[in-house]
């Protein structure tokens, strides 16, 4: 049986919901290529906190989760509905451990509906979020993601969304798309990791280039989930829509096995806009 699709996101800034490059056009065509699924499970950068937890409600809100952002941007809405069944059936394949059902609380943040609104952009799959339990050893959310792996047999596309390389302290305005050496060795690196031997993926935290590029985990570990299911699935992982953004952000993207996904031209990703420190913009 084929499985669904697993997709990791290198998302950058939110500004990429508004706008058309090279790497937007690579998410339209994962929409365009695959089959509908019954339902994505979104792993995002931006739900991050301690405990694990499963959006569980009909109508998940439009979160705006960012600073210094034009106001367009904090006007967007994406209202594909929630699947309250499909988050009790998560809570039921990962068992033995625990996820909570959040049914009032998070809902879809910009991790989720940036990409969202190029891979679906009528919002019409219901999606439900998977937070990153920031109390838990990247070891577990290896663990979490294999028991995820049989959704992938049920029509349920996962997808992780945050960055490889992600240090915002280090963004440089005048490189909009190129990166400095340390975050082209660590994504190389882990392109190769994600070729050869996705289970293995936790070696690269003892990479030289690991403290730089990956500053704080929020935005490596939806990377994990999609390693873990390339491993329980195809055995290896692709990556596509390769590039940065201001030196410091990896845009690559992943998807578990091979990948047809070809959109290598257009535009660089979308750059900040001024007046917020990019480290106060919570991207
Ligand atoms: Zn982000």
């Amino acid at each position: 049986m084929a499985l669904s699709p697993a997709i990791f996101i290198g998302h950058g800034n939110p500004m990429n919901t508004l706008q058309s490059n090279r790497f937007t056009q690579a998410w339209r065509d994962i929409g365009n290529l695959y089959a509908k699924p019954r339902a994505v499970l979104m792993v995002s950068a931006h739900w991050y906190f301690g405990a694990t937890a499963v959006t569980a409600m009909a109508k998940p809100r439009t979160i705006h989760d960012f600073y210094g952002f034009p106001q367009e941007l904090f006007d967007f809405d994406y209202p594909a509905p929630g699947a309250p069944d499909f988050a009790e059936e998560v809570a039921e394949v990962v068992k033995p451990h625990w996820v909570g059902l959040d049914r009032d609380q998070w809902g879809l943040d910009h991790g989720a509906w940036s990409v969202l609104a190029h891979i679906y952009p009528q919002a019409d799959v219901p999606v439900v979020q998977l937070s990153i339990n920031a109390l838990k050893p990247l070891a577990y959310h290896l663990e979490l993601a294999a028991k995820l792996a049989t959704l992938r047999e049920r029509g349920v596309m996962i997808i992780g969304s945050g960055n490889v390389v992600h240090n915002l302290k280090r963004v440089q305005w005048d490189k909009p798309e190129a990166a400095f050496d340390w975050a082209e060795r660590f994504d190389d690196a882990m392109v190769a990791q994600m070729r050869h031997a996705p289970a293995d993926v936790l070696k690269l935290t003892e990479h030289a280039d690991f403290d730089a590029a990956v500053p704080t985990p929020d935005h490596f570990i939806p990377l994990l989930y999609v390693a873990a299911l390339a491993a329980a699935g195809e055995g290896h992982a692709s990556a596509f829509a390769k590039g940065y953004a201001m030196g410091s952000i990896s845009m690559t993207c992943y998807a578990a096995g091979d990948c047809a996904v070809a959109s290598t031209q257009g535009a660089a990703a979308a750059s900040l806009p001024g007046g917020v420190p990019p480290e106060q913009t919570n991207i």
